[in-house]
Parts: structure tokens; C-alpha cells; sequence
């Protein structure tokens, strides 16, 4: 690479400079002449990169956010707690109807079992009652569940990593003896 001013090839890092409105690739005795753009070419790629980045850290925090919501589940036992909490606090089905703005029918139906609450329904009764309905669904119930029957469980990455580490160990060890 020359130097546009001078002519001479260029030692060490070309320097690009704004001289009399043109933009000029040279050498650094001549880049006193003018004004400086930039030095490093790979400073502006980098900088293109950051800006990348951004808009996909807002997608992450928003997937995480949903994914808690899916693993929230309901306590059991959520209808007499519902209940109890209601009656401690001296609220009629109507009263709470009325703090929450829900239907008395639906709060009934709730407390009498016959109802499963949503996750919205479940926050504002959580408000109001100042009680605990929802928990992540690994803490409560889903072990249960899945302890029951190990083997009809899905298996997840980490398992297939052990088999897979498994298996080798088999081969290597049917291999030496
Ligand atoms: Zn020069």
C-alpha cells in the first residue's frame, strides 16, 4: 500500500485522513497534514458487532421471562387455602369478588375445587389474601409425578450425555479386556 500524498510505500499501519475534503489512505508523516478518521481499521467492524448484540439480549431476557410463567404451578390444596385465607381476613366471596373484580361464581367454583385459577387469577387472589398459590412447578409437583415412573420419562441433554459418555466407557473397556 502507497501513501496518496507522498507516494512512498507505506511502513507500519496506513493512517486515513481527511486532507482539503478528501478522504486519503497515507503514511503517518503525512497524516499530519490532515485530519485523522480513523487508525485501526477492525475498530469499526467491532463496533457494528456491539450494536448487533443488543437487540438479541432484549430477546433472551424476554424468553426467560416467559418461560417462568409456564413453570409456575399451583400449590395443592389452593382451594381451602384460598378459603381460609378469604374467611381469616373476614371477606365475603363478594368482598373479594369486588377487590379483585372477579365474578363471585368463579371465586366459588375456585375455592370449591371445581376451578383451577389461572396464573392471572392466582397473582391477584395471592394480593389480596396475601397468601403463596404459585410455585415453580419443579418444587411441588412435578417430582411426584415423574418419580413415579423413571423409565417412561423423557430424557433430557444431560442424560444423553452420560449415556453417550456411558457407552464409550463400555466399548473401551470391552476393547482392553
Ligand atoms: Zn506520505
Amino acid at each position: 500500500m502507497r501513501c496518496e500524498v507522498c507516494g512512498r510505500r507505506i511502513h507500519g499501519k496506513p493512517l486515513r485522513v481527511m486532507i482539503e475534503g478528501a478522504k486519503l489512505t497515507v503514511c503517518s508523516p503525512c497524516s499530519r497534514h490532515g485530519k485523522i478518521i480513523w487508525e485501526e481499521p477492525a475498530l469499526k467492524p467491532a463496533l457494528t458487532k456491539n450494536k448487533a448484540i443488543a437487540p438479541l439480549k432484549i430477546q433472551r431476557v424476554k424468553t426467560s421471562e416467559t418461560k417462568m410463567d409456564v413453570s409456575l404451578e399451583l400449590i395443592e390444596g389452593f382451594e381451602a387455602k384460598i378459603r381460609h385465607a378469604r374467611e381469616k381476613l373476614g371477606l365475603s366471596h363478594e368482598d373479594l369478588g369486588k377487590r379483585i373484580s372477579e365474578k363471585v361464581s368463579v371465586l366459588k367454583k375456585v375455592e370449591s375445587g371445581k376451578m383451577t385459577p389461572d396464573n392471572k387469577l392466582a397473582t391477584k387472589l395471592e394480593h389480596a389474601l396475601r397468601i403463596k398459590l404459585l410455585v415453580p412447578a419443579s418444587e411441588e409437583k412435578l417430582p411426584k409425578t415423574k418419580i413415579v415412573k423413571p423409565t417412561a420419562r423423557e430424557l433430557t441433554l444431560g442424560d444423553l450425555i452420560q449415556l453417550d459418555e456411558k457407552e464409550k466407557e463400555d466399548k473401551t473397556g470391552r476393547k482392553s479386556s
